[in-house]
């Protein structure tokens, strides 16, 4: 099937209240260009590098999300255009995100990324990281970020059951987090967003959409192997 096939064949697949991200790390501007004339106007990629390069020659309207994990110094080159960092991985990433928003006179949005996975591998923090932050004073204090919700990736297995135990467990703390309302002034011009819960990709975005994800990462799926 051609890459049209199949974004329009996953567009039909998903309820309208989950949004896609299509993931287009590794992949030419040619292929993303053929996406983005389908209608499709979220990419993902997980490098700043790419992501910045892909940024200067595709449309301006494209909506990036940094979904890989993010390294406190790249912040600056990603700050005057990305949507959604799903990457956010500590306190300290949050406050040069905060940093390097105020500097391009902007809001930040972003996810916390939880671990919810087996493998060792994979980045982010664990509930009780996420629950002491979301209250935690020195939140307060950085007008230039919002935190829109949670991002979760499942252990990479074959035990689908194992998979949808993860979701369901992302699902049911997100449930039980409240995302502080955003403290910049000019807060009230920001477009006003539901809590996201960013979990899903090519394997496992069915079960992550009958488990409650708002927001699913799809790259094989659209843009065939790697
Ligand atoms: C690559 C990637 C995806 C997409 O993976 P596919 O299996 O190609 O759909 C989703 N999320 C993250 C964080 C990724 O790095």
């Amino acid at each position: 099937m051609s890459i049209v096939q199949n974004i329009t064949q996953l567009k039909s697949k998903i309820p309208a209240r989950v949004s896609l991200v299509a993931v287009s790390k590794t992949h030419p501007v040619n292929l993303i260009q053929e996406v983005y004339d389908t209608g499709q106007r979220i990419f993902g990629e997980n490098r700043v590098q790419e992501l910045v390069s892909k940024h200067t020659d595709l449309p301006a309207d494209i909506e990036w999300h940094l979904i890989g994990h993010l390294q406190t110094n790249k912040v600056k080159d990603i700050a005057p255009f990305i949507s959604l960092i799903h990457s956010i991985d500590s306190f300290k990433l949050l406050e040069e995100v905060n940093k390097q928003a105020r500097k391009n006179n902007r809001v930040i949005d972003c996810l916390l990324q939880v671990y919810i996975a087996k493998e060792e591998t994979k980045f982010g923090m664990d509930f009780e990281e996420v629950s002491f932050l979301l209250t935690s004073e020195a939140l307060q204090q950085l007008k230039y970020i919002r935190i829109c919700g949670l991002m979760g990736m499942a252990t990479n297995t074959a035990d689908m059951d194992q998979v949808r135990k993860e979701f369901r467990s992302l699902k049911t703390f997100f449930d039980s987090c409240s995302f502080p309302a955003p403290s910049h002034p000019n807060h009230a011009s920001l477009k006003v967003v539901k809590p996201v819960l960013s979990m899903g990709m090519s394997s496992d975005y069915q079960l992550a959409i009958e488990e409650g994800s708002t927001m699913i990462r799809v790259g094989s799926a659209i843009f065939g192997s790697r």
